[in-house]
């Protein structure tokens, strides 16, 4: 039985609604054309709401991986809650799940379980929230107790549809299709995580599952798809990291660079990094020379 009530699961089920109402809406820029403005409100739009997912949504709520003043947290659950990919507790109690259960069974959204190939593709880039994976087993116990976030959790839909007000009184039906155009390339931006990072690219730290340094993603999602090192080092608020002939190296992650930004205004602290130590203890080029088999997977032993 699901833990929540009848009301919660209709609030949730707005959620692909109007994702899907947006990917129609999208063909409104045929008929109104794009001016430079709409495009700028395209691109702003996407990369405002694409920071709030990964830096508040992802390395805050989830993984804690740096402090913030509640009402960081609060605020930018909104905004992230405007990009039309469901609350707080939604969002979390399914990344959480992933990391778990990284390409096994019961991973939400592995490319490898249950389809693979261009049917896994589809599957983890956005199939999965049509299936009855949509809905959490359970709801993370840290939002739920937090009031703010349960409403924002539960009135999920309500910063985009006013989002697309906004967009309307702007500029008209122009602006209400680059709304709708730029709520489904962030959608699809974010959904590149779950695919393409476990699909394609580098892997150079020690893993049980197939994520992936994918630079194609790192750029769409400003900096989420270092998925690999993400894998490797959940906590760190930093995933542009990698490890080249036994050297560290640090990839452009415009995430971290907001969280640093936030840092010097004085709403976060303590950003968590691993040390040089330990990258270079979990980097599979320095565990493969010295003959310790690395537990990495690959597409032919999983
Ligand atoms: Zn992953
Ligand atoms: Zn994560």
């Amino acid at each position: 039985m699901r833990p929540y009530s009848p009301l919660t699961i209709a609030s949730y089920i707005i959620g692909p609604v109007l994702i899907i109402a947006s990917h129609i809406g999208s063909l409104l820029v045929f008929t109104t054309g794009l001016s430079w403005g709409a495009l700028v409100w395209i691109v702003g739009l996407y990369a405002i709401r694409m920071l709030a997912t990964t830096g508040i949504y992802h390395r805050l709520l989830t993984h804690k991986s740096y402090q913030a003043p509640a009402s960081v947290l609060w605020v930018g659950s909104v905004v992230a809650a405007a990009a039309g990919q469901m609350g707080p507790s939604w969002w979390k109690a399914h990344h959480l799940l992933h990391h778990q259960q990284a390409d096994q069974p019961l991973d939400p959204h592995s490319p490898y379980t249950p389809p693979r190939g261009i049917g896994g593709f589809v599957w983890s880039q956005g199939g999965w929230l049509l299936s009855s994976r949509f809905f959490p087993a359970k709801l993370p116990v840290d939002v739920e107790s937090d009031r703010v976030l349960r409403v924002i959790d539960r009135l999920h839909f309500v910063p985009l549809v006013a989002l697309g007000a906004l967009s309307y009184g702007i500029g008209g039906v122009e602006y209400l299709g680059a709304f709708f155009l730029s709520t489904t390339l962030l959608f699809h931006g974010v959904q590149t995580v779950n695919s393409l990072s476990h699909m394609a690219g580098e892997q150079p730290f020690v893993t049980d599952d197939f994520s992936r340094n994918n630079s194609l993603v790192a750029v769409l999602t400003l900096g989420e798809g270092w998925h690999n090192c993400h894998h490797a080092f959940p906590a760190s608020s930093r995933h542009g990291i990698t490890v080249k002939a036994g050297r560290v190296i640090y990839l452009p992650d415009p995430t971290f660079s907001f969280i640093k930004l936030l840092q010097l205004l004085t709403l976060a602290s303590k950003p968590r990094v691993p040390t040089e130590a330990d990258l270079l203890k979990r980097a599979k080029d320095r565990l493969q020379p010295s003959g310790i088999t690395a537990p990495v997977k690959t597409l032919a032993n999983s």
